[in-house]
């Protein structure tokens, strides 16, 4: 039964990924641009599991679903940083996002606790300093994805957290996403699902579409 609801899921995702590329092209405008960053890449896997799980292979999955979600929205389109496994250099990550003039930028990472295999839960990153321009916004988009997503993934609410990070120099509001630990058997066995995965990436997406409208009805 299981085996037989992953193949559907898998068979609904190919047609979708058919489906979207053909509608691509079509040239419509859309409202909101998001920068959507893979943590880590090619030679830097990141945080590696309990099982061997690489941090780079679940951030690219997610991203890459939330790209599949943009790809059928009529208000955002996203760009991510990376598609594949490789290493692209933190400058060339808010770079893009720059150039692009961009309207959010959220990098995307699983987390670990060198000590505390107990450790759980998801925490959202804002660079550590009130006098950025972009800081309240930022704040602002931290504090919904951390309480979005802690209540539909039924997982360990950590807070967000300042810390001094390399989305500083993104030039629009961003944020950095820990979404769970890698380094808690199971909340790696979870990370590593499909299934999850695509649920984190479903909850970010509207999250971000909730921040982007609601900051554009002021
Ligand atoms: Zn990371």
């Amino acid at each position: 039964m299981k085996a037989l609801t992953a193949r559907a899921f898998v068979s609904v995702l190919v047609l979708v990924c058919i489906c979207g590329w053909g509608s691509l092209g079509q040239g419509q405008a859309k409202r909101f641009l998001v920068v959507i960053d893979p943590g880590h890449g090619g030679w830097d896997p990141g945080a590696i599991g309990f099982y061997g799980t690489q941090e780079k292979d679940i951030n690219l999955n997610i991203a890459r679903f939330i790209r599949l979600l943009g790809l059928y929205d009529d208000e955002i389109s996203i760009v991510l940083t990376r598609s594949e496994d490789i290493y692209v250099p933190h400058g060339e990550r808010t770079g893009l996002a720059n150039r692009l003039k961009a309207d959010l930028f959220v990098s995307i990472h699983a987390n670990a606790h060198p000590r505390h295999a107990a450790a759980n839960g998801i925490e959202v990153l804002v660079h550590d300093d009130p006098n950025l321009r972009t800081y309240p916004q930022s704040r602002a988009l931290a504090s919904l994805l951390q309480k979005r997503l802690t209540r539909a993934l039924g997982v360990t609410d950590r807070g967000i957290k300042h810390q001094r990070l390399f989305i500083r120099r993104a030039e629009m509001p961003a944020v950095l996403i820990e979404t769970g630990f890698l380094t808690n058997p199971s909340e790696e066995l979870k990370l590593r699902s499909w299934l999850y995965q695509w649920t984190v990436a479903q909850v970010i997406f509207e999250t971000i579409k909730e921040y982007l409208r609601r900051q554009n009805a002021r």
